[in-house]
């Protein structure tokens, strides 16, 4: 079992990773708690045992469960059932269960403390770690949340074993991201050796700058055209599906800027593929519709921004012209 400190001062806590590591929740329950609320879906075959009084809770399936509505109808459950500021929630599931919950543990009671059992691989190496929690709006994805680091986070590898093979790729496209954020010879390590190195990469990058208003930032590599893809919403694709397209992309972008050379392009091309994540953009897709939702909120002359790579390693990058950014669309398009 690895286990990697979260070192945040006061909020500092634990994340273990390995086989059976949610059998370990008692142990890492805060002190006092004497109720724990289970949040989880119906879909998903892994059971906890806090050891404690605990009553589970179900969230619907889905980006569509990530709205407010899901947070308020857990907060009401939760004071029906009478959970104390003092006692816990224990989310168990992948990024969604993660987000609704960690929420949901922020706002009730002013915060409540939260344990993120992890159940996918998209949430082990990236949405259980780092404190971000949210809920969509109409307008956009994860318009509302807030930091609230949990006590402790479990990722037990054995979960993954009943994951839908689509859902155990998309986390594999979030693995790919770390490859570029110093993680060496992921595909060589075991399922869990792997998981704990990226963790111990999200953990260096959350632990100096834990609102990102630095370093953190450079987690979204490959997230400025993946998140436009999803919000653009017509193209069928999971997080990490468009999170591997937009590695590809920043890599193409990196080079006609002259940041990197053909070399590195094909080093993304290689990670990318050896994972059989997809490498085009998905067919039909309109350019400009892009451009224009990565570049909301920005005034066209002060151009777009993305996390390059580049000779003094990943940088973020502002005022990329939009003749580029829609030129280099259509080296990748489908
Ligand atoms: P998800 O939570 O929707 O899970 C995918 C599917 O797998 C769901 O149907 C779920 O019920 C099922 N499932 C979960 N664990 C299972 C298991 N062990 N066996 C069988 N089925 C299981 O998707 P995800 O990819 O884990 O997370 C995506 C979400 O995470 C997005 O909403 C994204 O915005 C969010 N996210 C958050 C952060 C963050 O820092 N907070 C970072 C990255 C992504």
């Amino acid at each position: 079992m690895h286990e990697i400190k979260v070192p945040l001062g006061e909020r500092s806590y634990p994340v273990l990773v390995g086989a059976g590591a949610r059998h370990r929740l008692l142990e890492v329950l805060p002190i006092g708690a004497t109720r724990a609320a289970i949040v989880t879906q119906a879909s998903i075959p892994v059971t906890v045992d806090a050891g404690i009084e605990q009553q589970v809770f179900y969230l619907d399936e889905g980006e569509e469960a990530k709205e407010l509505a899901s947070v308020e109808a857990l907060c009401r459950d939760f004071a029906v059932w009478g959970l104390r500021r003092t006692d816990v929630v224990v989310a168990v599931g992948g990024g969604v269960v993660t987000d609704v919950a960690g929420f949901a543990a922020a706002v009730y009671h002013r915060g409540v403390a939260v344990v993120h059992v992890s159940t996918t691989l998209l949430g082990q190496v990236d949405a259980a770690i780092g404190g971000k929690t949210a809920v969509n709006l109409p307008e956009g994805k994860n318009l509302v949340g807030a930091f609230w680091q949990p006590s402790a986070v479990l990722c037990d590898t054995e979960t993954l074993s009943t994951l839908p093979p689509r859902d155990y790729r998309s986390g594999l496209g979030e693995m790919a991201k770390y490859a570029f954020l110093g993680v060496r010879n992921l595909p060589d390590l075991a399922i869990e050796d792997a998981v704990a190195a990226c963790v111990a990469a999200k953990v260096d990058f959350v632990s100096g700058d834990e609102r990102e208003s630095g370093r953190r930032a450079l987690l979204n590599y490959g997230h400025t055209l993946a998140h436009a893809l999803e919000t653009v919403d017509r193209y069928d694709l999971h997080h990490g599906e468009a999170v591997a397209i937009g590695l590809i992309y920043a890599a193409h972008l990196a080079r006609r800027l002259g940041r990197i050379d053909d070399d590195w392009v094909a080093e993304h091309y290689r990670i990318v593929g050896g994972y059989g994540l997809p490498e085009r953009l998905p067919e039909g897709v309109d350019p400009d519709e892009l451009v224009r939702v990565m570049g909301r909120d920005k005034k066209a002359t002060h151009g777009l921004t993305f996390v390059l790579d580049g000779p003094a390693g990943l940088e973020v990058v502002s005022g990329v012209s939009q003749d580029l950014v829609r030129a280099t669309l259509n080296d990748l398009a489908g």
